[in-house]
């Protein structure tokens, strides 16, 4: 198998089932400590670095632990899971925000990008929000508490991309028109469908100040017009991985995020009746709201203590 960038020499053939996406907190060149952390590492250049054997990050079937020196990249989610990582952001801070000294690069993040698909194609891992996530991902997604690590929620040569679900969504659509463009031997892997329930129902848009509306499933898509404010009523046709194909009242159509809005009404399924579960509903409320507040950081303190008072009051909506 011919790759883009990775040597597939150095990647063992064992079962992986996904990718923990990483940035080392250190300097631009890979150290001792950071090839013991990881599996796979892209320095500030782009160069790759191979650290510990993927084959370590696999349970021991005599003790049914990880082998011994696995890769120690993500709390309690090491197991079947290649950790990779951008080497840099030495000194940088959350809020207020500051890049450090060593930031992460463009040419960093798209040697990143492709290595991702490379690894993606050799262990035919498919490309979905829970197997290919940013370490920022992994507790808001998986439910692994992870002690506040917030890699990767900014990019330091993109402010316009911001938060761990954008940053982690702009990596994965990435990796995809990678495998498209780059014609691979093997099937493309698939992403994984909404819950059933969705498709032919009814949804209201939540974010605010309002929720990107665009033309295909994925941020690399064109934006339609300025978006859509809070409380419009769409009629949902398809679901692709997180994304929704929806008609507005208007009549347009386009594609939103599935996590911006709150499905009020689903067409009964055969046989399974689903009914829209309520603590889902409020589950994707909050979780909506945290994303928003993260997307907002750092913002004025009107701005957010206005979104504290929506969210107060569609809190109250619900109980
Ligand atoms: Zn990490």
């Amino acid at each position: 198998m011919s790759l883009r960038i990775l040597d597939a020499g150095r990647l063992a053939r064992v079962p992986m089932t996904g990718i923990r996406g990483h940035w080392t907190g250190g300097g631009h060149k890979a150290n001792a400590k950071d090839l013991q952390h990881y599996n796979v590492l892209t320095e500030g250049d782009g160069a790759i670095q191979y650290g510990v054997d993927i084959a370590l990050n696999r349970t021991n079937p005599a003790t049914g632990r990880l082998f011994d020196g696995y890769a120690a990249h993500t709390l309690n989610n090491n197991t079947n899971n290649i950790g990779q990582t951008m080497c840099g952001m030495l000194g940088a801070r959350e809020a207020p925000w500051h890049p450090g000294t060593q930031p992460l690069t463009l040419v960093q993040w798209n040697r990143f990008v492709m290595a991702t698909a490379d690894l993606a194609e050799v262990f035919k891992i498919p490309v979905t929000r829970k197997t290919i996530l940013f370490h920022a991902e992994v507790q808001p997604t998986l439910g692994i508490a992870q002690r506040g690590k917030w890699d990767v929620v900014r990019l330091p040569f993109d402010e316009s991309v911001r938060g761990a679900h954008a940053i982690g969504d702009k990596w994965r659509d990435e990796v995809l028109s990678a495998l498209r463009g780059n014609g691979p031997s093997e099937p493309l892997p698939v992403r994984e469908p909404l819950p059933a329930g969705f498709e032919g129902g009814t949804a209201i848009t939540m974010a605010r100040p309002h929720l990107n509306f665009r033309r295909g499933p994925g941020v690399i898509h064109e934006r339609i017009g300025d978006g859509l404010p809070p409380g419009v009523t769409l009629t949902v046709f398809e679901a692709q991985s997180d994304w929704l194909k929806v008609r507005t009242p208007n009549g347009h159509d386009g594609w939103v995020h599935g996590g911006y809005v709150q499905m009020i009404d689903t067409a009964p399924a055969e046989g399974a009746g689903s009914v829209p579960d309520p603590i889902h509903t409020q589950f994707a409320a909050v979780r909506s709201f945290l994303d928003q507040v993260e997307a907002n950081l750092p913002a004025d303190r009107d701005t957010l203590s206005r979104m504290l008072r929506n969210m107060a009051s569609d809190l109250e909506t619900y109980s």
